[in-house]
C-alpha cells in the first residue's frame, strides 16, 4: 500500500487498542481493491475522545470504527445517529457527512450473519443470551429483528438488570425480552436452540474461564445453536465443550468481518471483498490452548 498526498484517512478508536483486528482487516480490503485509503489504529483515552473527534474533522478522516470503551460515550458528541445504532444505544461506525459525524451500529447486522446462513426457524426459537453489556445489546436487536418471539436475558447484577429491561421501554424489543437473574440459567438451557455468549468470560488471555458452570454446559441439547462473541481465542473452552455436547458452534470472528465489511461498503462507497478481510482476521487470530 502506497500513502500518498492523496490517500484518504479511516481508522478504529478505542482504548487499549493493540489487540484490535481492524486494521489489518481493512487494511488488507483496501490494499486488494487498490483504494486510495489506510485505516489507522488510533488509541484514545476515555477523557480524550472529545479532543479526537476535532482532531479527526482536522485532519480530514473520512470514517471510523469505534470500540472499548467509546461505544456509548460517543453518541452525544455526534450530529446523526441512525435508528439502529438509537436502538442498540450504542455506535461502532461513524462517517463524515456534509453537515459532521453519522454515527451507525452494525454489530447486530455481523451478529446475524452466520445465523441467516442456518435453515432453522428463528421465530420458534427463544434465544438465551448470557450477559446485559453492550454486545448484549445488539444480540437483542439481532434476536427480535430474526423475528424470535422471546428472547431471554441473563445478568449476574439485579439492579443492572431491571436497568437494561427499562431502558427497552416503547421499543419493539420490549415486548420479546424476558430477563432473569444468573440462578435461573441451570432450569432454561435445555429448552433453547440457541445460547449466546455476549460476556467475556473466557477471552484472550483469560481463555480457561468458562461463562456458565460445568453444569449449565451439561444441560445444553445436541443441536443447539452455541455462539460466543468472543473471537480470540477461537474457538473458546465454552464453545469446545458444547462442541463436546453436539452443540452446533459459531464463533465471534464473522460477526466481526460481517460488521467491519459493512462499515468499508459505506466509507468507500463500493462492494469489499468479504473473504479477504476474513483470511486477514483469520491468520491473526489466535488458536485455542
Ligand atoms: P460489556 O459491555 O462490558 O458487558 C459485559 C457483560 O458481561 C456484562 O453484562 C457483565 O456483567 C457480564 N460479565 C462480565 N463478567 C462476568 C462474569 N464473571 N459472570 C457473569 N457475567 C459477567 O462488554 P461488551 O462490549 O458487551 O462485550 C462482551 C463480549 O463480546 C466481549 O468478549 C467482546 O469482545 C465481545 N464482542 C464481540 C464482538 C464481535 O464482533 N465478535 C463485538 C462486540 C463485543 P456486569 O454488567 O454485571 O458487569
Amino acid at each position: 500500500m502506497m500513502i500518498k498526498g492523496t490517500t484518504k484517512i479511516l481508522g478504529v478508536v478505542g482504548y487499549p487498542i493493540v489487540h484490535s483486528l481492524s486494521p489489518v482487516m481493512h487494511n488488507a480490503a483496501i490494499e486488494h481493491l487498490g483504494a486510495d485509503y489506510v485505516y489507522v489504529p488510533f488509541s484514545v483515552k476515555p477523557e480524550d475522545l472529545a479532543d479526537a473527534l476535532r482532531g479527526f474533522e482536522a485532519i480530514d478522516v473520512q470514517g471510523f470504527s469505534v470500540t472499548i470503551p467509546h461505544k456509548q460515550a460517543i453518541m452525544p458528541l455526534l450530529t446523526e445517529i441512525t435508528a439502529e445504532a438509537k436502538l442498540s444505544g450504542a455506535v461502532n461506525a461513524v462517517s463524515r457527512t456534509e453537515n459532521g459525524w453519522k454515527g451507525t451500529n452494525y454489530d447486530s447486522f455481523g451478529f446475524m450473519a452466520p445465523l441467516k446462513e442456518m435453515k432453522e426457524d428463528w421465530k420458534n426459537i427463544a434465544p438465551v443470551i448470557l450477559g446485559n453489556g453492550g454486545a448484549a445489546r445488539s444480540v437483542l436487536v439481532g434476536c427480535q429483528s430474526l423475528g424470535c418471539r422471546e428472547v431471554h436475558v441473563f445478568g449476574r447484577n439485579p439492579q443492572k438488570l431491571a436497568d437494561f429491561a427499562d431502558s427497552w421501554k416503547n421499543t419493539p424489543v420490549h415486548d420479546v425480552l424476558r430477563v432473569h437473574v444468573w440462578d435461573e440459567l441451570g432450569g432454561m438451557i435445555s429448552g433453547t436452540r440457541l445460547v449466546v455468549n455476549a460476556t467475556p468470560m473466557g477471552m484472550y488471555p483469560r481463555g480457561g474461564e468458562l461463562p456458565v458452570t460445568e453444569d449449565v454446559i451439561g444441560g445444553i441439547q445436541p443441536g443447539t445453536v452455541v455462539y460466543d462473541l468472543i473471537y480470540s481465542p477461537r474457538p473458546t473452552l465454552f464453545l469446545t465443550k458444547a462442541r463436546e455436547r453436539g452443540a452446533v458452534i459459531v464463533d465471534g470472528l464473522e460477526m466481526l468481518v460481517q460488521q467491519g465489511a459493512k462499515a468499508l461498503t459505506i466509507w468507500l462507497g463500493r462492494d469489499v471483498p468479504v473473504d479477504i478481510m476474513r483470511d486477514a482476521c483469520l491468520k491473526q487470530s489466535k488458536p485455542a490452548g
